[in-house]
């Protein structure tokens, strides 16, 4: 039974490393929607705020358009002087004169408010650039090693399963079972643990002697009544040289007696 529960051994170093990779492999995904969320909220905000910058742009140029008529126009009108024939004539001119010119002045001042507006855009702009452009590198960065980093892990636990294949093959199918049951129910990935001078290494629990010198003499599968994980004894035993381990429990009725 020892050579068996050596070979569990084995198995479960290879479940436990396939199992590692699994843990990390589950969490990556999400990892990468979250990071390409992010990605995306930064990029709508740039994209935002050129889009706000833009507009005001396009209502600046079609203002001084507006005021470059309004020159134009007032130039002509100043043009028309020469051609006035009476006080009337000359007071309407003058009165055309100024709504022109207050109109121009209005539209300056529509033309320079719209030009702060843009340069306080521009400002944040810059500025949410700056932040977001260097954070979006570093999330691309981090999404393309995460997705490097799947396809290892998913090469390396294919590897493992061929691997840990061979191994469950060369065990007794119903240990194989049992060993698998308590695997599945495992919420460490751990179903095999060593037991040394009568604590299960699994969960460091003192086992019963009975127990602990079942585990040692190795006859049959033996469990941790705790963690569930099945026993056998640790390599580098420091009791071993204390007999009376032994000697102590076979005092009591043992009910596999060889
Ligand atoms: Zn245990």
């Amino acid at each position: 039974m020892l050579e068996e529960l050596q070979k569990l051994k084995k198995l479960q170093k290879c479940d436990a490393q396939i199992y590692q990779r699994e843990e990390e492999l589950d969490t990556l995904p999400e990892q990468n929607e979250s990071l390409e969320k992010q990605i995306r909220e930064m990029e709508n905000k740039i994209t935002e705020l050129r889009n706000g910058v833009a507009i005001q742009e396009e209502e600046r140029k079609k203002r001084e358009e507006i005021l470059s008529r309004g020159e134009d126009k007032l130039k002509g009108i100043t043009g028309k002087q020469s051609a006035i024939r009476n006080k009337d004539e000359y007071n309407a001119l003058l009165r055309e004169i100024d709504n022109i010119k207050r109109f121009n002045k209005e539209i300056e001042e529509e033309i320079s408010e719209v030009g702060r507006e843009i340069d306080l855009k521009s400002q944040e702009l810059n500025l949410v650039e700056q932040d977001n452009i260097k954070k979006v590198v570093e999330c691309k960065h981090r999404l393309a090693e995460n997705v490097k980093r799947m396809k290892t892990l998913e090469s390396d636990i294919e590897k493992m399963y061929d691997e840990r294949d061979k191994v469950a093959g060369a065990i007794r199918p119903a240990i194989l079972r049992k060993y698998e049951r308590i695997f599945e129910s495992s919420k460490t990935g751990k179903a095999i643990a060593e037991v040394d001078n009568y604590i299960c290494r699994g969960c460091n629990m003192t086992l019963p002697p009975q127990l602990y010198n079942n585990v040692l003499k190795s006859e049959r599968i033996e469990t941790c009544p705790n963690c569930q994980c099945i026993l056998l004894p640790a390599e580098n035993r420091k009791n071993d040289k204390k007999g009376p381990v032994i000697r102590e429990t076979e005092e009591h009725p043992a009910d596999d007696e060889e």
